[in-house]
């Protein structure tokens, strides 16, 4: 190689070497967590750049999320310094987007498309639902919804499922209704959901080979990250692209100004260049539709293709990595890969069991001020959980103890209903044909535009041919008081205005800035902000400090993009995902689900709920390979960690508005107990050093230690399991108690007595709730401070 390129290829090992330096038509990286997969692509990127084998335009790179799209971005800027720029690295959907942004009017849209999240296209089928009646058939908006977009994941479409669905099922036929209305509303609507963005490429690509022959020629290079976790869909697109270009003569060129050859001369051209890089034992979108055949059957469909194995982990302790590697041995249908490190054993890991979540909840926030105190910084520690409803009790407690913390995609700024009415008034204005969000900003504020006023402009618009929104401009004609006439003509001027400011006609490009500024316009002209401010609800004042915030994020947009238009706006912030944060999350502790932990990496990470019901979450286990999907995100969960894990649980957690007892993972068990550091062990929490923690701590031949070990996995004589289908209640948990723990029987106690803990010293009773095995006594212990217990189990006694 050449100087630059030893430069390139210094950090890495030899098949990281040769798989950033291969030049054949596929490649394909299989490997574990945390072995350079990523950086492997990253400096394949700069290699092709440096090399100038390739220019930065004919670059599709693909990622799992824009997060990860800016960090790859950065780093092949590092090391190649600004050529970076004209390159594509984006997810599947923001690639889509751009694609159709230029190609949409091919058929039948127009390029301010508006593009509907769940919650949008929720809306529209629950509308179409009641419409057909369909919930007398068992046909639920949710369930719907669900099968639709299954359906767009295959590439399905209404018409393709009918001819394979059983129609004489009168269920089965309202479905396809239903899916073929909600197609043509999107279409009316100049709407795409967000599965349409990648099916409708693919269509697009079929549709019109020239069109597709467009991006064939330009993207020369395509690489994609976290290859394991595309759909069908994705992978068909990724198929359409690395297609050879015939090169006919006389073909029809579009298009958005990406035409780079004239017909008569544009040559034949051999299939761009494809690198996938994937793990699949980090596959845990199924439920969305991802196929780990994508990545099985790669060497069948690229035939040729080189595959490059990596098997050097350069992220993790030996700890850590020997607990990941036990968990994810327990799945059958992998081949094993052998993940080794060279830094050396680490810090073990550190179990805890609370009482409650909060308890556990307040161990987690005084370890991260212990590991603080000892370096590590705030910015380097992730808290993650399977569930958003988890995150409540860690942020109470972190809140009470002045953690500094981020909650990563849980915030869902974009979901308050606020920022989704200041968000529809802008679509409005974007796209008048996307009636979903005319008819959201009809009576908001409330103008007195009820339903017989929304229903007459629906008819009064059908009637004419002419769009929801086009109605509002004849309000004389729609046979409402002149009351509501005259609000109507209101919302009617104050959209135009904003049009005009944020959509300036006769070829005038409307400055960045403009967006915030109509954004401001639409929100004071429209009444909303006035009537947020004459509320006497206090949520109120909230909701206009977070239109506040949503105008400073326009602000930026115009700083950060100094061509962006309001399309480029409502785009960025559709494709939001959850691993994109708003602001920065430095200096603070990031709290995120497993999901969202994917393909990053901290100092320190704490897994909390380890506990059956929640991973393997309950409702995996009805499903097909669901178990073994969980086990798989509880092994993307341990490998983001460097250097320090934790694993902790709550015997007891609140959700729903009920107490449930909790029973440590089956994925615990599967941890070799060497590994684990318990403060406080399952077995200790009420019954120190009893039979549950002897049982934990054993070994027994064969068996691997492990709660109550043995040769069974779970399920054995100490600690039962609760029932797969649902969560205990606390009398089943009651009725559960493994004999040889504690059982305190019917233990007297009121409110005033005074109590002894084992763990918690000496307390006061508050109160007593509850009945029999259920009664809990509320303690205010002397230093342990306010706590619920379990009368029947705790590990107490009156004084
Ligand atoms: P995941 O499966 O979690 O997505 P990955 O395989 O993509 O992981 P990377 O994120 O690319 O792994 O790398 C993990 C860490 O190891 C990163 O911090 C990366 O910079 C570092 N790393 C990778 N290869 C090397 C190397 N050869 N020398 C030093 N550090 C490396
Ligand atoms: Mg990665």
């Amino acid at each position: 190689g050449t100087r630059a390129d030893d430069d390139l290829l210094k950090g890495l090992n030899p098949p990281q070497r040769e798989a950033v330096t291969y030049r054949g038509q596929a490649l394909l990286i299989v490997a574990g967590a945390g072995s350079g997969k990523t950086r492997v692509l990253t400096h394949r990127i700069a290699s092709l750049l440096r090399g100038r084998e390739a220019w930065p335009s004919q670059i599709l790179a693909i990622t799992f999320t824009n997060k990860a799209a800016g960090e790859m971005r950065e780093r092949v800027a590092q090391l190649i310094g600004d050529s970076a720029q004209g390159m594509w690295i984006s997810t599947f959907h923001s690639a889509c987007v751009r694609i159709l942004r230029r190609e949409a009017q091919q058929f039948g849209f127009t390029k301010s498309f508006t593009i509907y999240d769940s919650g949008d296209s929720r809306a529209l089928i629950k509308r179409l639902v009641k419409e057909h009646e369909a919930d007398a058939f068992g046909l639920t908006p949710a369930s719907v919804q669900g099968r639709i977009s299954k359906l767009k994941n295959e590439l399905a479409d209404a018409e393709s499922f009918a001819r394979t669905a059983n129609m004489s099922d009168p269920a089965e036929r309202l479905f396809v209704e239903i899916f073929a209305d909600y197609q043509r509303a999107l279409q009316r609507a100049n709407a795409f959901d967000f599965d349409d963005l990648i099916a409708q490429t693919v269509y697009l690509f079929r549709a019109f080979p020239h069109v597709a022959d467009v991006y064939r020629r330009r993207f020369r290079h395509i690489l994609v990250d976290e290859y394991q976790d595309t759909n069908h869909a994705q992978y068909a697109l990724i198929r359409e692209l690395t297609r050879p270009v015939v090169g006919k003569a006389g073909d029809a060129f579009s298009s958005g100004g990406m035409m780079i050859f004239e017909p008569e001369q544009a040559p034949e051209m051999e299939g761009a260049s494809l690198t996938v890089v994937g793990d699949s034992d980090q596959s845990i979108y199924a439920f969305r539709g991802a196929d780990i055949r994508n990545i099985t059957e790669f060497e069948r469909d690229y035939p040729g293709a080189k595959v490059v194995l990596l098997e050097q982990n350069y992220r993790s302790t030996q700890n850590i990595l020997s607990a990941a590697n036990a968990v994810i041995g327990n799945n059958f249908d992998r081949k094993d890969k052998k993940l080794w490190t060279d830094v050396g054993a680490g810090e073990p890991i550190i179990g805890f069991t609370g009482y409650s979540q909060h308890d556990e909840a307040q161990f987690v926030a005084d370890e991260v001020e212990a590991i603080r105190k000892a370096g590590v910084e705030y910015s380097q520690m992730a808290v993650f959980y399977r569930t958003n409803s988890q995150s409540r009790a860690l942020e109470e407690i972190f809140i009470r103890s002045a953690v500094p913390y981020k909650i990563m995609g849980g915030t869902k700024f974009y979901d308050r209903a606020e920022i989704k009415d200041a968000m529809a008034y802008l679509i409005a204005v974007a796209n008048p044909a996307d009636e979903l969000s005319v008819r959201r900003i009809l009576n908001r504020p409330r103008r007195g535009i009820g339903d017989v006023t929304e229903t007459a402009i629906a008819r009064y618009a059908a009637e004419e041919g002419i769009t929801f929104r086009d109605a509002l401009a004849n309000a004389s004609a729609l046979g409402v008081g002149p009351k509501i006439q005259q609000a109507i003509v209101r919302l009617d001027a104050v959209l135009a205005e904003a049009a005009e400011i944020m959509l300036p006609s006769s070829g005038e490009v409307a400055p960045p800035t403009s967006v915030a500024e109509g954004l401001s316009l639409l929100l004071n002209k429209s009444g909303y902000l006035d009537a947020l401010r004459q509320s006497k609800d206090p949520q109120d004042e909230a909701r206009v400090e977070n239109l506040d915030e949503l105008v400073a994020v326009t602000r930026e947009f115009a700083r950060n993009n100094p061509d962006g238009t309001l399309l480029d706006f409502l785009t960025e912030v559709a494709l939001v995902s959850d691993a994109d944060d708003l602001s920065d999350a430095s200096g603070s502790v990031s709290l995120m689900t497993m999901h969202t932990a994917k393909g990053l990496e901290y100092d320190a990470v704490f897994v909390t709920g380890v506990e059956e019901d929640l991973i393997p979450h309950r409702i995996s286990a009805g499903e097909p390979g669901g178990p073994q999907e969980e086990r798989r995100l509880f092994y993307v969960a341990l490998t983001r960690a460097r250097k320090r894990l934790y694993l902790s649980l709550a015997m007891t957690r609140a959700q729903f508005g009920e107490v449930t007892v909790a029973m440590p993972s089956r994925f615990l068990q599967e941890i070799p107990h060497e590994l684990i550091d318990w403060r406080q062990s399952p077995g200790d929490v009420n019954s120190r050093g009893g039979m549950q923690s002897r049982a934990l701590n054993a070994r027994r031949p064969g068996g691997g230690g492990g709660f109550g070990g043995g040769g069974k996995r779970y399920g054995d004589d100490l600690v039962p399991l609760p029932p797969r289908e649902k969560s205990g209640s606390i009398e089943k948990f009651a009725n559960r108690i493994p004999a040889k723990v504690r059982d305190n029987g019917d233990l007297e106690l009121g409110a005033g007595d005074r109590i002894r803990h084992d763990d918690f010293g000496e307390g006061r009773v508050d109160m007593v709730t509850g009945e029999g095995a259920k009664r809990v006594a509320h303690v205010r212990f002397d230093t342990a401070g306010p706590k619920k217990l379990l009368i029947k189990i705790a590990p107490i006694s009156k004084l």
